[in-house]
């Protein structure tokens, strides 16, 4: 293999990007068209930066049908800083917030509303190592609460919601770092739409809030000024200089995923991608999802093997095959395969074959 020859990548994040996107980046790296300079290295005030940031916030606009009373936040801090950001914004002293303890990542964000206010675990599946999502019926929500907050995807557990709870007039928060954008989203259903860029929009560094703006109000004025909503909706995500670059590519991942024909488009093929893999581990015993049928994730596919030798060697095999990052989080074990928007359809059928490979030789 020369040493630019592309593996197909299967890491969780940060992850694969549109070749299309890197190959424009790359070719406008040391100068963009007109400007002379490089994204990195112009003003985040100069009309080129703006057009680019305002461009990016248009198409994702347009891509996800976001209404015109949702402010689109980009920021800094990962999707971990929202984690805090959410409860010192909108859970008011006095009332309580509620949480459905779908993953690791949901507890992560539990832990930190804690520090914050009053929080009620409306539903886990912990005890169940988070392999399914809570059914309506066991979900018990705080009448008035401040608002709801769930996960969409499950990252290192491998499940998804494939439904939204029932939270009347509670404004619903999401946690969709890992499926943002993977599919059609009724954006008109949730207060707060929050998620890290590096796993399936753009690289590390931008972290994306959609917010509803009639909640930006309720962030009291005596927050740290970088941590308070208000700040970045009214000073359009430009109050302190931006993470430019990562904007830049988040606008191609954008146009990119405009060019693919949108959310629907993508959601087809990403059905189709996740359907031949789990086609595969069913077939037989030798492979074992770890994820509820209903619950599973078609952003992250986690399964085991007979065996953590057989997985150590398949894993060292699959990498050597050109078939990376397919280890499962340290501490979950197994194995993941992370296959976002950008993941090409040949590399699951790639993954399949091996599979298959590996099952004769071992199985
Ligand atoms: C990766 C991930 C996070 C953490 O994101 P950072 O940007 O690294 O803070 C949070 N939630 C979910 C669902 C994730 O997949």
């Amino acid at each position: 293999m020369s040493t630019t020859t592309r593996v197909f990548n299967f890491s969780s994040g940060p992850a694969v990007l549109p070749l299309p996107v890197l190959e424009e980046a790359q070719r406008d790296l040391v100068a963009l068209p007109g400007v002379g300079m490089s994204v990195m290295e112009i003003s985040h005030r100069s009309k080129t930066f703006e057009d680019i940031l305002g461009r990016a916030q248009e198409d994702m606009r347009a891509v996800a049908g976001i209404p015109s009373n949702y402010k689109i936040l980009l920021l800094q801090g990962g999707a971990s800083l929202q984690f805090s950001m959410v409860p010192m914004n909108l859970l008011t002293p006095g009332a309580t917030a509620d949480y459905i303890d779908s993953g690791s990542w949901a507890d992560k964000a539990i832990k930190e509303a804690k520090k914050v206010g009053t929080v009620n675990v409306a539903a886990t599946t912990k005890a169940e190592k988070y392999s399914r999502i809570s059914t309506d019926d066991e979900i018990k929500l705080t009448p008035g609460a401040a608002y709801v907050h769930m996960t969409s995807n499950n990252t290192i557990e491998g499940t998804q919601w494939h439904r939204l709870p029932q939270v009347g007039d509670v404004p619903l928060i999401t946690d969709a770092s890992s499926d943002i954008f993977s599919r059609p989203i009724d954006v008109s259903k949730f207060g707060v739409i929050f998620a890290g860029a590096q796993k399936n929009l753009g690289p590390s560094g931008v972290t994306l809030a959609i917010i509803r703006e009639d909640l930006i109000a309720r962030a009291s004025d005596s927050l740290p000024t970088m941590l308070n909503y208000k700040t970045h909706a009214e000073n359009d995500s430009l109050y302190n200089t931006p993470p430019t670059f990562g904007i830049y590519v988040l606008g191609l991942t954008l146009k990119w995923l405009r060019n693919q024909g949108g959310l629907e488009a993508v959601a087809k093929v990403n059905e189709r991608k996740a359907a031949k893999l789990y086609a595969e581990i069913d077939r037989t015993g030798f492979y074992r999802g770890t994820a509820n049928k209903g619950d599973r994730s078609l952003m992250n596919v986690t399964f085991r093997m007979p065996s953590e030798e057989l997985e150590k060697k398949f894993d060292k095999e699959a990498t050597a095959a050109g078939l990376d990052g397919l280890k499962g989080h340290r501490s979950v074990g197994g194995m993941r395969a992370s296959i976002y928007n950008a993941f090409p359809e040949a590399g699951v059928d790639a993954l399949v074959s091996f599979m298959q490979e590996f099952e004769k030789q071992n199985g």
